[in-house]
């Protein structure tokens, strides 16, 4: 049922992040509609009363269409290829799907006279080479074709605000994981790649072995570092990011300031499944930087932003009370 807040185009939405988005600012009183092709969300990511347009964010005809009646105040862009080891294969499918995405979106929002956009960026930028805390002015050195198309993304709203005043939020995600804390929804790629979910099917007995790729990375234990962020969290920083927008554009890390190696979360889904993970040690996989850890407190100091949800133990419980209550993911 349409509310009286403040309305929002929402692609990607049926996704992981941003169906949990979608959640937040549903809950915030928001009229959001979901732009989504449907090639990796899924429908029952959404509640059944938000609108699903069906399409392709380069359909530049029926977004403009969807448009055209002036009610959006923002544009929120989940839509994307976003898998770093799947770039490393196919660089230029990544820097063009994502890249011209983007830049149609940005043609339609001046268009139409949208003024704020939010971006899905991506920790991804910045080389991860060094264990420091990785501040918004480190330099931007993405790790792979995905983290360049990201970069290249942002580039293009910076100009936006600069000629058009299309002002944005870029909000780089470092590891987004765990699932509703209400139980509501959560996360399903297929196949699934990602660490957390992959490693709960493994302790689960749903799939083989999970590969633990590169023991020989300059950290603690030799596995790579990531700082694990609760998607709930993440989403309700989108909503914190659209004040800011009342004054001006921003980019900003969400995350943190602490990480985990890639042991650590194994030895805590562990602890959560009461089994041990199995594990096959694997060479690296192209593209993975060593450490990624944010240092968030731009966000925080900004809007007041704090991560809720982001405790390792609340995120792998989350994920796991999820996958367990839904063993073949969403319906369809
Ligand atoms: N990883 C792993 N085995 C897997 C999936 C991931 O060892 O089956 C590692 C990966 O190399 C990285 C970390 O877990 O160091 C997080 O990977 P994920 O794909 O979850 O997120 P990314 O950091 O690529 O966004």
């Amino acid at each position: 049922m349409p509310t009286a807040g403040p309305r929002y185009l929402v692609t990607g939405g049926a996704g992981y992040v941003g169906s949990h988005t979608v959640l937040a600012l549903r809950e915030a009183g928001a009229d959001v509609t979901v732009v989504d092709n449907l090639s990796t969300g899924h429908r029952a990511a959404l509640p059944p009363d938000v609108p699903l347009v069906v399409a392709d964010v380069e359909d530049t005809a029926t977004l403009s269409q969807l448009v055209a009646d002036g009610g959006f105040s923002a544009i929120l862009h989940f839509a994307a290829l976003s898998l770093v080891g799947e770039s490393m294969r196919q660089p230029t499918h990544y820097l063009r799907r994502n890249l011209l995405a983007t830049l149609a979106l940005i043609d339609v929002a001046i268009a139409a006279g949208i003024r704020k956009f939010v971006l899905s960026s991506t920790a991804n930028i910045f080389s991860g080479e060094s264990s420091a805390l990785i501040e918004e002015y480190a330099p931007v050195d993405p790790g792979s074709p995905y983290g360049e198309s990201k970069a290249m993304a942002e580039r293009a709203l910076h100009w936006a605000d600069r000629i058009h005043g299309l002002r944005s939020a870029c909000l780089r995600y470092f590891n987004a994981a765990g699932a509703d804390p209400a139980g509501r929804i959560g996360e399903d790629h297929r196949p699934e790649t990602h660490l957390i979910p992959a490693a709960i099917d493994a302790v689960l007995g749903r799939r083989p072995p999970l590969c633990l790729f590169g023991t020989d990375y300059p950290t603690s234990d030799g596995t790579c570092i990531r700082d694990y962020v609760h998607v709930s969290d993440i989403a309700r920083a989108h909503l914190a990011a659209l004040d800011l927008l009342d004054h001006r554009s921003v980019a900003l890390n969400i995350g943190t300031g602490r990480g985990a190696s890639v042991r650590e979360v194994l030895a805590a889904i562990g602890e959560v499944a009461g089994h041990t993970v199995p594990v096959i040690e694997a060479a690296r996989r192209p593209g993975d930087p060593a450490s990624l850890v944010a240092d968030g407190r731009r966000l925080v100091q900004l809007t007041g932003w704090t991560p809720s949800h982001s405790q390792l133990t609340s995120v792998i419980e989350t994920a796991f009370a999820w996958r367990k209550a839904n063993p073949h993911g969403y319906p369809g």
